[in-house]
């Protein structure tokens, strides 16, 4: 019997394996400005295992990823003036957040929202380039949070995941691989479940659940083509979402400049790098446990900004842990601008940051005034089609459709009124109260009509709309159109 241990078995690999493993995994992709650290020599990828890390920001990053996850999770569950939270009812064309319903027809304030958040990401990128991605994005948390937490439980930390990927087939790892896989796939189909049910509804997700998929097929469909992308991205994908796909990381270096406090090393204070006990050797002891830690795989002592950092952290933690133990001051890699690395002050107000925090500014309150002045009700007045009036031996008379919407939650009484008729034009049709079912609209035909005698030609009036209460007010201009009043007199 050899008294090797087995790298295949189930057991965790050994301290000195762990090292080796790190070692010749380090030595094979040593991370170099000139060339992706995640592509081989024959453009395949390598995978990358990054090694666990603690520290401060490590803590912030886990507490701020569980409370997003928890957020994510729990919105649709949360009813808010009888709905969930977040609804983006599609199937009625409403969208629920927080309590405002917004109509389709009100989408035009998603563009003014959405345009604040972009500036307001500007504006913080600028500030401290990406801590967005770093931080809060949902790339980065699930990855974080769920699927790679899953891949440690199953395989364990980087040293040991590098020994199993290394490691030929055997009954052990396959299992390991086969419990990996299951748990990333019924993990994407909760996620994706859940996100359904932004559009649908919780209890219409578990209704659709229960169903045939054939009852449900474009729900099943989008379940089953969502799942399979989220289970790509986290099982195999990964950061090179961040390295090549996502656009904002590529806008990086046009929102950022020498201000912007960004995560960095002191070259002044590191180099020349040595290990310990090398003479005259700066702080750096090149461990080389801040590139170990990297999800994306780089060495944040290249100089200058890296197209693939994503700002975690993870370096910075790693450094600090080293520096303590060797008992030298921590922050040789830390939050600080190249301004500040390089000894200068950093200004925090600068053309960029002032323009991207009005831009910011602007877009929240328009967006926040438009949403104060959503009326909950809206309604569209169109002439019939056909002849744009009509003269008989009696009358003159115009026919419209009044399309009324009731955007409450609860039927609604509408008084509908035509001001500025001239005198002798009566209203017909659409009078009184006009009850409109919750959430729900109706269209009825609204009769202007005049006496030949007294016509005396088109005129323009308003249509408007109350509710019993007249607790708000919404108009319309319509035109009475007609002959000269001349040619019926004649
Ligand atoms: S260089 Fe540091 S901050 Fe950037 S991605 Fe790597 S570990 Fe994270
Ligand atoms: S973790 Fe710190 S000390 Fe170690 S190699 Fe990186 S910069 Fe140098």
């Amino acid at each position: 019997m050899s008294a090797q241990p087995d790298k295949t078995s189930a057991s965790a690999p050994s301290a000195s394996e762990r090292a080796a493993a790190s070692k010749s995994a380090a030595q094979r992709h040593i991370p170099s400005r000139d060339f992706l650290t995640t592509v081989n020599d024959d453009g395949s990828r390598y995978f990358l295992h990054p090694a666990d890390v603690h520290g401060r920001f490590t803590r912030i990053r886990r507490v701020v990823g569980l409370v997003l996850i928890a957020i994510y999770l729990l919105l649709p569950w949360i009813p808010i003036n009888g709905y969930p939270a977040v609804f983006l009812d599609l199937a009625e064309r409403r969208f629920h957040f927080f309590g405002f319903t917004l109509a389709a027809q009100d989408a035009w304030l998603i563009f003014f929202g959405l345009t604040g958040v972009g500036f307001g990401l500007f504006f913080v990128t600028a500030m401290l380039g990406r801590v967005w991605c770093g931080y809060a994005c949902p790339q980065t948390v699930f990855l974080e949070r769920i699927y790679r937490r899953i891949e440690r439980m199953i395989e364990g930390d980087g040293p040991a995941r590098r020994l199993l990927d290394a490691a030929p087939m055997s009954p052990a790892k396959f299992a390991k691989r086969v419990a990996k896989h299951a748990l990333y796939i019924l993990t994407s189909l909760a996620i994706t479940h859940l996100f359904l049910a932004y559009f649908v509804s919780i209890p219409e997700v578990w209704h659709m659940m229960q169903a045939a998929p054939g009852e449900h097929w474009a729900a099943f469909l989008f379940v089953f083509i969502a799942a399979g992308v989220l289970y790509f991205n986290f099982a195999w994908f990964r950061e090179q979402l961040c390295i090549v796909i996502c656009p904002y990381g590529r806008m990086q270096s046009a929102l950022t400049d020498d201000h912007t406090t960004t995560i960095g090393y002191d070259a002044k204070r590191g180099e020349p790098r040595g290990k310990l006990g090398t003479p005259d050797a700066g702080s750096c002891i090149a461990c080389n446990r801040c590139v170990q830690v990297c999800p994306t795989g780089i060495d944040i002592r290249h100089a200058s900004l890296q197209l693939e950092c994503i700002g975690c952290a993870a370096c910075i933690d790693a450094c600090d842990d080293m520096m303590t133990k060797v008992k030298r001051p921590t922050g040789l890699i830390r939050y600080d601008s190249l301004m500040g690395f390089s000894g200068a002050k950093a200004r925090l107000l600068r053309p960029r940051t002032i323009i991207y925090l009005i831009l910011f500014v602007i877009g929240v309150a328009v967006s926040s005034f438009a949403l104060s002045t959503i009326k909950p009700a809206t309604f569209m007045v169109m002439r019939m089609t056909g002849a744009p009036y009509f003269v008989d031996p009696v009358d003159v008379r115009n026919q419209f459709m009044v399309r009324l919407i009731n955007k409450r939650g609860e039927p609604t009484a509408f008084r509908v009124t035509v001001e500025g008729l001239p005198a002798g034009v009566t209203q017909s049709g659409l009078t009184g109260l006009v009850t409109v079912a919750p959430m729900a609209e109706q269209v009825s035909p609204l009769i202007l009509q005049v006496k030949r005698g007294d016509y005396a030609g088109p005129f323009k009036a308003t249509v408007v709309v109350e509710d019993e209460q007249r607790s708000f007010r919404l108009a319309r201009p319509v035109e009475f159109l007609g002959p000269d009043a001349r040619l019926l007199k004649q």
